[in-house]
């Protein structure tokens, strides 16, 4: 029997069961790149108030992966890692937003087609009646 499992799959996740937990789950691509990059924003989440709840009393915030880190130490470490370069990569493709999905779904405007005027009204009451 051949290799089942194609190694490389894992792209730097240690776990990717871990990853897929909703409690390991951040913010989405969107949501970082149109409100959290604002320069207005990104400072407001550079210097968050100390909070017992969060992990190094978020203190150590990765805005571009929305992450909170234990120690500076580990969040220095973090900018130089593969998953934030990654992050990075992905943070410059422009984001998903409701008008490309409208276009996806052939709503979008540069469809062009005939909604209106040229359909001939469709009569449905009358034929089921007679
Ligand atoms: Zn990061």
């Amino acid at each position: 029997m051949g290799r089942l499992r194609r190694s490389r799959t894992h792209h730097a996740q240690r776990d990717v069961h871990r990853a897929s937990r909703t409690r390991a789950r951040t913010k989405d691509l969107d949501q970082i790149q149109l409100i959290d990059l604002d320069p207005k924003n990104r400072a407001a989440l550079e210097a968050q108030p100390i909070d017992y709840e969060k992990p190094g009393l978020a203190q150590h915030y990765c805005v571009e992966c929305a992450k909170y880190y234990e120690s500076d130490a580990a969040l220095k470490s973090h900018w130089r890692s593969k998953v934030h370069k990654r992050q990075l990569k992905q943070l410059k493709e422009p984001a998903y937003t409701i008008e490309e999905s409208e276009r996806a779904a052939g709503l979008g405007r540069e469809g062009k087609r005939p909604t209106t005027s040229t359909v001939p009204p469709i009569s449905t009451e009358h034929d089921v009646e007679t």
